[in-house]
């Protein structure tokens, strides 16, 4: 008899859309680049994260990151339901090397959908070797994440963007492609650097907009 095997991904929430498909892993312990910045704030650790049905499905994920099988199954998933954006951890991150070379591994073997993520992997230097190699694929679109913990990366990789975290009205916020502020801040004017406006999530604007159609971070 044969056994029912889970699917790994899943379909994108409200916020996200339902276009977009999803595959996550347990968030903090999975994420080598964190800082207490985004550790303090993180929407993963929250709200429906704290349900158990969800812990478990992470925690089922991350063990399927481990066996042998873990690419083959991702690759003939994708293709399966014919997966056109794939938002590669919407909880979690690239954890090390082996985990981060099985991911370009599976993005070169199927290309057909767009993939996208943010990390802030880059900070070891030994995962951001393969985050540059894989945002030099035409169907991957890369962002370093920073907040002002981070600062700005030395290096930005050609085709990769940054995004800034910001927490604290007080802390200027530095050049970045993209901003994302925690809730209390959304109500705040546009933030600045010098006469630059830097541009807001625009979900975090107005919450009707999803990122099916707004696209920003993937098109
Ligand atoms: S900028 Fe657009 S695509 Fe990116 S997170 Fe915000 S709503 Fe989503």
């Amino acid at each position: 008899m044969g056994t029912t095997v889970r699917g790994l991904l899943q379909q994108g929430n409200t916020k996200l859309g339902t276009a977009i498909h999803v595959w996550s892993i347990p968030a903090v312990t999975t994420c080598p680049g964190r800082t207490s910045i985004c550790e303090g704030c993180c929407y993963a650790t929250r709200h429906r994260f704290r349900f158990d049905s969800v812990k478990e499905r992470l925690d089922w994920n991350l063990e399927q990151t481990k066996r042998d099988d873990f690419c083959d199954r991702m690759v003939k998933e994708v293709r399966r339901k014919g997966v056109l954006v794939l938002r590669v951890h919407t909880s979690g991150d690239f954890m090390d090397r082996v985990y981060a070379e099985r991911w370009l591994w599976i993005m070169k073997k199927v290309s057909r959908p767009r993939y996208y993520w943010y990390t802030r992997s880059w900070r070891i230097p030994e995962i951001a070797e393969v985050l540059e190699k894989m945002a030099a694929l035409k169907q991957v679109r890369g962002w370093y994440s920073t907040d002002s913990e981070t600062g700005t990366p030395e290096r930005i990789p050609k085709r990769i963007k940054v995004a800034y975290l910001q927490v604290d009205e007080d802390t200027p916020p530095k050049p970045a492609d993209l901003v994302f502020r925690v809730r209390r801040l959304r109500k705040l004017p546009r933030p600045r650097i010098g006469l630059t406006v830097l541009p807001l999530c625009p979900n975090e604007v107005n919450s009707e907009v999803s990122c099916g159609s707004c696209q920003r971070c993937f098109a």
